[in-house]
């Protein structure tokens, strides 16, 4: 089993390190919901990977040995720029959207010119900087703390969002709310799967209250059923991504 793996992971390394320049790979939106607007406020660009050999790959295994090896840089660049040109043609079209949400690796974060190149692909696809929000994940803020923060910080500052993804997982810390000023806290899968329980309810409950003190939007990630979203209508929580509205779909079926 366990060469098995390591084979697995040698042929993702090497089969990723052509993904871009051969087009396998591609990106699948998944819309965000404000129920009491009944309304999709914005979308999640979520990136998969069909390769010739090796069918569908999920971002949850491939992700991890990009950053390895440093081919995140590429790939998450591209991610960028599909993004911001799916959203400008949708500008175009006319749909009324708040935010693209795009999820940024710590990686991708820590590369010098990551800032210059997200203003500049902003202006090549004349996307407002308000309207791009940035999903990370607290771990990412915790590595290279200071170097990160400063760069959160000026991104801030240029206008774009930030979305705290995975939160109420176990990295979830007060104070990184409190060093850093983000838009949105997006609520893990982990507490709606157990939302029936007093504690994840307890838990939810809190986040609430903490986004309302730091003036930071909610939203619940993974909701599946109409039990789970009654709960968190009841919490206070408005807005919504999971397949309960829409799995992640193609541009076209978004559309
Ligand atoms: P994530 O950012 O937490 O994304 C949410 C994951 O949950 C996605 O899986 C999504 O398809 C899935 N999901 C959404 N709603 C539901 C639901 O109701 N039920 C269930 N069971 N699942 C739901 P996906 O697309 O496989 O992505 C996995 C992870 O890979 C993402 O977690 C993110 O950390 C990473 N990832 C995906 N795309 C990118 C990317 O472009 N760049 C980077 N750096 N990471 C990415
Ligand atoms: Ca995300
Ligand atoms: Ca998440």
């Amino acid at each position: 089993e366990l060469s098995e793996f390591y084979y697995r992971q040698i042929l993702i390394e090497d089969k990723l390190s052509d993904a871009i320049r051969n087009k396998e790979m591609y990106l699948y939106y998944q819309p965000q919901v404000d129920v009491e607007r009944n309304k999709i406020i914005g979308l999640e660009s979520l990136l998969r990977w069909n390769n010739r050999e090796l069918g569908n790959v999920s971002p949850g295994e491939f992700i991890p040995i990009a950053e390895q090896k440093g081919y995140i840089i590429e790939i998450g660049n591209w991610v960028l720029e599909e993004s911001l040109k799916t959203f400008n043609s949708w500008q175009q079209k006319g749909f009324d959207l708040e935010t693209i949400s795009i999820n940024i690796s710590s990686i991708e974060l820590s590369r010098k010119n990551f800032r210059d190149n997200l203003v500049n692909l902003c202006k090549k696809y004349n996307v407002p900087h308000s309207k791009v929000k940035l999903e990370i994940t607290e771990r990412t803020l915790m590595i290279n703390s200071e170097d990160n923060k400063k760069k959160i910080d000026g991104l801030i500052i240029d206008g774009f969002k930030i979305a705290l993804d995975d939160f109420g997982t176990g990295y979830s810390n007060l104070k990184t709310m409190i060093d850093f000023f983000v838009h949105t806290l997006k609520i893990d899968k982990s507490l709606i799967d157990k939302i029936e329980s007093k504690s994840s309810q307890v838990v939810i409950k809190a986040i609430i209250a903490l986004s309302n003190y730091f003036d930071s939007e909610i939203i619940a990630e993974g909701v599946e059923t109409k039990e789970q979203l009654d709960i968190l209508i009841k919490l206070g929580c408005k807005r919504i991504q999971g397949y309960y509205f829409s799995k992640p779909l193609p541009e076209q079926e978004v559309e």
